[in-house]
């Protein structure tokens, strides 16, 4: 027997609540796991509120994200004992995820456990740390420096956010980061942003073009935020575009991109392919300070994941958390 949290939506309605399942309802899988930490994205808050279509089959155990041992393989790539990582792939959405004290799932979709991280840090990182490095890969491979000038980052605060702010201000870069809470602006500042800006300068409606300021910019945001980032990014600069929390339009137009050779990068970290995803964790292993962790990071028990996945969707949970299993 297990814990997990289920959710589930029938006549009763949607609803997830903490149940004690037999290891016999586990979905199909090539490789059991005994999950010892997992953490809460916004992608969880909304599967487990329902504020979102995240849930595709129900009853469903959320959880975009584990580390764990394997107890059980026929996968040839695992063995029980292996320490191993899981971010994506549409786990929690339509396969049994990670708030659960047992998961089974495909071997393909694992990695092994980052030896820079304990397994705890690991979920610290999570898919919101590991999707806030893929944008920073993404700025590098367009060409960004920090000798180019300041990179923006949105929803700063959050777990995409607090993880690009570290990160870029532990490779060089001038971080000005935007958050709607000014009491985060110590936070943010001792993750390394030089400069804290209210989240209103960026998410009223703006004009085509405003003043080239940005060399880059990672956001989480969307809607008007991610429109009025391109509109004040400088000649050639990159904004790597991860997220939704504003709002899932995009109301802009093609000015920064045909006037000013701005470039729009895409991040998805779901079904990114498994090299990408190593380069990603390596990275985070060298560019991330794991004290940095400490700050950005509260660690609960399953028993609160619920009610914590509420309050990430209102926008009160400060960088990550963490589930202890
Ligand atoms: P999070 O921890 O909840 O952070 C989101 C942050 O956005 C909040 O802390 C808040 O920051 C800001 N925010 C919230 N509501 C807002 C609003 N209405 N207008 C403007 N800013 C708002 O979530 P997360 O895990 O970092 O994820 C952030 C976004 O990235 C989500 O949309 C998520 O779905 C997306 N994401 C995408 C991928 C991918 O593969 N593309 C992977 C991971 C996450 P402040 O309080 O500092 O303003």
């Amino acid at each position: 027997m297990f814990k997990a949290v289920v959710i589930r939506k029938d006549d009763a309605g949607y609803r997830a609540a903490i149940e004690t399942l037999d290891e016999s309802a586990l979905p199909e899988g090539d490789v059991t796991i005994r999950v010892s930490h997992s953490t809460l994205n916004y992608k969880d808050g909304l599967a487990i509120t329902g504020k979102g279509p995240v849930v595709r089959r129900f009853p469903m155990v959320p959880g975009i994200d584990l580390a764990g041992v394997v107890t059980e393989s026929s996968h040839p790539a695992w063995k029980a004992g292996d320490a191993v990582l899981l971010n994506g792939w549409g786990v929690g959405e339509t396969h049994w995820g990670g708030l659960a004290e047992v998961a089974r799932l495909k071997g393909d979709w694992l990695i092994p456990q980052p030896a820079a991280f304990s397994p705890a840090q690991a979920m610290s990182i999570g898919t919101a740390g590991y999707t806030a490095m893929l944008c920073v890969m993404a700025l590098e491979r367009h060409g960004v420096t920090p000798a180019q000038g300041e990179i923006l980052v949105t929803g700063a605060a959050g777990g995409v956010g607090s993880v690009a702010v570290a990160v870029l201000a532990k490779l060089g870069y001038t971080v000005v980061a935007v958050s709607g809470r000014p009491e985060t602006e110590a936070y943010l500042r001792e993750l390394g942003a030089s400069e804290v800006l209210p989240r209103e300068s960026f998410s009223a409606p703006g004009k085509p073009l405003a003043k080239e300021r940005w060399a880059g910019a990672v956001d989480v945001v969307g809607g008007h935020t991610l429109a009025n980032v391109c509109a004040s990014t400088k000649y050639r600069g990159v904004v790597a575009a991860c997220g939704l929390a504003g709002g899932m339009d995009f109301p802009a137009t093609v000015a920064p991109f045909i006037l000013r050779g701005v470039t729009l990068a895409g991040i998805d970290s779901v079904m990114c392919p498994t090299p990408d995803r190593i380069e990603a964790w390596r990275r985070l292993g060298e560019d991330l300070d794991p004290a940095r962790l400490d700050l950005i990071t509260r660690s609960i028990p399953l028993e609160d994941a619920i009610e914590v996945a509420g309050q990430l969707i209102a926008g009160q949970v400060r960088g990550r958390v963490v589930i202890a299993l």
